[in-house]
């Protein structure tokens, strides 16, 4: 569920995960997505863009992150 209607993507930006969440395709079943932990504990950030098309174009800069094997796994690699 998106927190704020203007943002789709969510990155969990520690160094240790470096994943992106689809927040239209949440899961939050224990130990799944675990958005709230994430930005409880601050390590994260909003890609800008709500489409498919940026998220890939993002990855496609970013390949150091890969999507969440739970609301992305077409996209999972780790
Ligand atoms: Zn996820």
């Amino acid at each position: 569920m998106r927190r704020d209607p203007r943002y789709r993507f969510l990155l969990n930006t520690n160094p240790n995960h470096y994943e992106i969440h689809d927040l239209d395709n949440e899961k939050i079943g224990a130990n799944e997505c675990q958005i709230n932990e994430i930005i409880r504990g601050g390590n994260y950030k909003y890609l800008i863009g709500t489409t498919l098309n940026d998220l890939l174009s993002w990855l496609r800069n970013h390949p150091e992150y890969d999507g969440c094997e739970y609301c992305l796994p077409s996209y999972h690699r780790k």
